[in-house]
């Protein structure tokens, strides 16, 4: 005699939603300067991590945490440069720039326009969203 016994399986899925508390405490983009990609970097510093984007590799992930720990958080972006070789014309602030203030001061820069030649270090923007921090050219261009 044969007795056969057909199990059924169910499957159960729990689904657990996991809320994570995440203090962003540093928002702050950067151009990575390891290599001539020159890659637009958004790093975000929370309580525990950095979460950095627009890293094609990860020594871009590097160079950004190597900034935050050295303490530097200068502002770096690209303004739209007219009459020169490239389309755009890296920049960098004088001093670190608040961080409440990054995502406006890139607005304004991106939307800066200066025509070459210019030259490394010129000022592009003053006193920037009234910081007393200047924006100034990282390159020379003719
Ligand atoms: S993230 Fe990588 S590819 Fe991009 S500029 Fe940096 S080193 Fe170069």
């Amino acid at each position: 005699m044969i007795i056969t016994y057909y199990t059924h399986f169910f499957e159960l899925t729990i689904c657990a939603i996991i809320f994570l508390e995440v203090n962003i405490v540093n928002d702050v983009a950067m151009i990575c300067k390891i290599c001539n990609l020159s890659c637009d970097l958004k790093v975000e510093k929370n309580i525990n991590t950095l979460v950095v984007t627009g890293n094609k590799c990860g020594r871009g992930y590097d160079y950004a945490k190597s900034q935050f720990e050295n303490g530097e958080t200068l502002l770096t972006a690209r303004c739209i440069l007219l009459n020169g070789s490239m389309g755009r014309l890296p920049v960098i602030s004088t001093k670190p720039f608040p961080a409440y203030l990054i995502d406006q001061a890139i607005s304004i820069i991106r939307e800066t326009q200066v025509s070459a030649p210019v030259e490394k270090g010129a000022i592009i923007i003053e006193n920037l969203l009234h910081t007393g921090i200047n924006i100034i050219s990282q390159r020379r261009v003719v």
